[in-house]
């Protein structure tokens, strides 16, 4: 399993590269954004976003746009707002620094698991998903909104296409932060709804996202 590190303070590099080639990770480490993009594909990329060389964010942004590698962001700043920022340019999960070696481990192996079970569950042929003027190729990781292509983060994509393939039943939060987020993922049931609400923007009229208070959402095609 590779693994690529990007963070520009040695020490806490080195401490990390050796835990993780003690837990049988191929690692690859680079300290700038520049090197990050250079840097050959990797299954997970552990991305410090205080970078010397450019904003993590974009850097997020611009590796999510290449590859569909599982990105971990890693950051001293433990706002809120800067996890959303980071969620929202496709990070797959978070850790705050200081963070134990263990919990880092047991994240990496949440979103690999994640990330095989979505490659697994697409390797089955799956047809689209169509409800209404929505359809998502699963396989291919696009989805179309009357025809015109969707732009979706990926945890969008995700929880879109939970919603869809139980439509029109009510998915629970719980169902959604553990199949979307994993289990253990702090903060996440507001950040269900900040995906929910962007979900709604890109949606527009054409299908609405029902809130069943205090048990779930529901995808439901028409107007209203
Ligand atoms: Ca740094």
């Amino acid at each position: 399993m590779r693994i690529l590190v990007v963070e520009d303070d040695d020490r806490v590099a080195r401490g990390l590269v050796t835990a993780l080639r003690t837990a049988s990770f191929d690692v690859n480490r680079v300290s700038s954004a520049a090197a990050a993009l250079r840097a050959p594909a990797a299954d997970v990329v552990l991305l410090d976003l205080g970078l010397p060389d450019a904003d993590g964010i974009d850097l997020l942004r611009r590796l999510r746009e290449r590859s569909e590698t599982a990105i971990i962001a890693v950051t001293a700043r433990a706002e809120e707002r800067e996890r959303v920022r980071g969620l929202r340019a496709g990070a797959d999960d978070y850790v705050v620094k200081p963070f134990g070696i263990a919990e880092l481990l047991a994240r990496i192996d949440a979103v690999l698991r994640r990330t095989r079970a979505a490659r697994s569950a697409a390797g089955g042929g799956a047809p689209p998903l169509a409800l209404g003027p929505l359809v998502m190729d699963v396989d291919a990781r696009e989805a179309r909104l009357d025809d015109a292509p969707l732009p979706l983060t990926r945890k969008e994509f995700d929880l879109l296409a939970l919603l869809a393939q139980r439509a029109p039943a009510v998915v629970g939060r719980d169902t959604i932060l553990d199949q979307v987020w994993g289990v253990g993922w702090e903060a996440s049931s507001r950040t269900l709804d900040t995906h929910i609400a962007a979900l709604r923007g890109k949606l527009g009229g054409a299908l609405r996202i029902h809130t069943a208070r205090g048990v779930g959402y529901r995808l439901i095609a028409g107007p209203e």
